[in-house]
């Protein structure tokens, strides 16, 4: 190869430049036939331990030894080059239909796959795939090799399918999840929160069908991308520090409205946030909390804290540590979700806990299935017996509620009462009726 920028130093193979010059003059020559092409990326899987464990020089045997594997596989009318790392591409013009180019691509894997041999020692590999096709998935060398680059991402974190084709829906989901993200950052950076409301959602006393407590829920309604629901957001934020922010605003809401509620001299029943996982991170949030309500003029018992067993699973010793200090500032805690996690049991005896709030997804069984039934009994026995008090989440009938009946003293949360309803509509709610229990 004459043009040395086109050229992968290490290789001798074409470099990114060069396959996206081909790829354009390839593409331009099928471009008004019905042929198709398809890209395929194709990563070693395992260079950056490679290079951590045995040093940079191995690190280039094993790109040096793919480099060959791949030039002695590919067809006489593949374009191969090195992207950059352990990272290839292959181009192949007219490869069949998508599932021939597919089986090529899996032969390939399967070569690629045994370990190589550098500095005298056995390396294994653990090679990934992605692949996109022209015209189907891209019209554009560059949107052909984002295509690929893209199957490639979903190959490396899935252990069933280490080859993969690029997936449109899949895509546009992830495209959505970036844009909700970054409105989001920008939501907070600017300080702009009109888009967000919090609506409350009452808690109902099983006996007197009181309102006893209350959950506040985050709504989202974007200009462009409409309503937004939580359970799509909230975990693409969860574990980062957009989730510690977003949870600190909601947190400042919430005591404004408590507030306000004392200042109209409206009675009203303690309200429940949910936590996401990083806040249990941060080692100033009990005293931030803390400040926050005495500021307010608000006894902490005021507000319930909700936290999945999740937010416990990374950070065990530091979460647990943080949860004692907001019980000890007077905090009410509840495990929210509960019955979905996997370790439930042994966090049940080791968290701070007042209440236990169990999933939905129980009370979806219980009408058609004994066993469930059976099984919610035991939780509540299990409940009582931890002197914990109960939420049964996702009440949406009659029928549901009647089997609740004889299990005894416990709060409903779900669609049979109330739905989450706007801050004023909960006032109004407050104001008016009779027969509540306050905090
Ligand atoms: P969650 O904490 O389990 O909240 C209960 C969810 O169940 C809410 O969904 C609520 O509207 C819904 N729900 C209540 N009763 C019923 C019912 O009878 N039937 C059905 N089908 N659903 C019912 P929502 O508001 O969409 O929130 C979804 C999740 O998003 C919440 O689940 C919570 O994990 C998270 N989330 C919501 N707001 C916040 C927030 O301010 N901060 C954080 N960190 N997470 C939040
Ligand atoms: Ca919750
Ligand atoms: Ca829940």
């Amino acid at each position: 190869m004459n043009n040395r920028h086109l050229q992968d130093p290490l290789t001798g193979m074409g470099n990114r430049q060069s396959l996206m010059a081909a790829l354009q003059v390839r593409l331009d020559a099928i471009r008004h036939s019905d042929q198709q092409a398809a890209l395929l990326l194709v990563d070693g899987g395992r260079l950056k331990k490679i290079n951590d464990a045995q040093g940079m020089a191995v690190g280039d045997q094993v790109i040096l030894q793919i480099a060959q594997r791949l030039q002695g596989f590919a067809g006489s009318s593949w374009v191969v080059a090195r992207l950059h790392a352990d990272t290839f591409a292959c181009f192949l013009e007219n490869p069949g239909s998508t599932e021939d180019a597919l089986d090529q691509a899996k032969v390939l894997l399967e070569f690629l796959a045994a370990p190589v041999v550098a500095d005298a020692e056995s390396v294994p590999l653990c090679p990934r795939m992605g692949m996109a096709f022209y015209p189907r998935d891209a019209a554009t060398p560059a949107d052909l090799l984002q295509a690929a680059e893209y199957a490639l991402q979903g190959a490396k974190k899935s252990f069933l399918t280490p080859c993969q084709q690029f997936d449109f829906s899949q895509y546009e989901v992830q495209k959505r999840h970036l844009k909700i993200e970054k409105a989001l950052y920008e939501l907070m950076d600017q300080g702009v929160v009109r888009q967000l409301e919090l609506y409350y959602q009452p808690k109902i006393c099983l006996q007197n069908r009181c309102v006893v407590s209350s959950e506040a829920l985050l709504r989202w309604q974007h200009p462009q991308l409409g309503s937004i629901s939580p359970a799509e957001f909230i975990p693409l934020v969860e574990g980062t520090s957009l989730g510690v922010r977003l949870d600190r605003w909601v947190l400042s809401q919430v005591s404004e409205q408590l507030a306000c509620w004392v200042r109209q001299g409206v009675s009203f029943p303690q309200v429940a946030v949910n936590l996401s996982t990083a806040q249990l991170t941060q080692e100033d949030f009990p005293e931030w909390l803390a400040a926050r309500m005495q500021y307010l003029n608000l006894p902490p018992a005021c507000l319930q804290l909700e936290i999945t067993e999740g937010a416990m699973i990374s950070n065990d010793q530091m979460a647990f540590d943080l949860l004692h200090r907001l019980q000890h500032l007077g905090f009410s805690l509840a495990l929210d979700d509960f019955g979905t996690g996997y370790s439930s049991l042994s966090y049940l005896s080791k968290l701070p806990l007042d209440e236990l709030k169990i999933d939905r997804s129980f009370i979806m069984q219980i009408a058609h299935c004994g066993r469930s039934l059976k099984l919610l009994e035991s939780i509540v026995a299990l409940a009582r017996n931890l002197e914990l008090e109960l939420v049964i989440e996702g009440v949406e009938t009659a029928e549901q509620l009647e089997l609740l009946q004889p299990l005894g003293a416990m709060k409903i949360q779900g669609y049979y009462f109330y739905r989450p309803m706007k801050a004023s509509d909960f006032t109004g709610l407050l104001s008016d009726s009779t027969s509540l229990m306050f905090f």
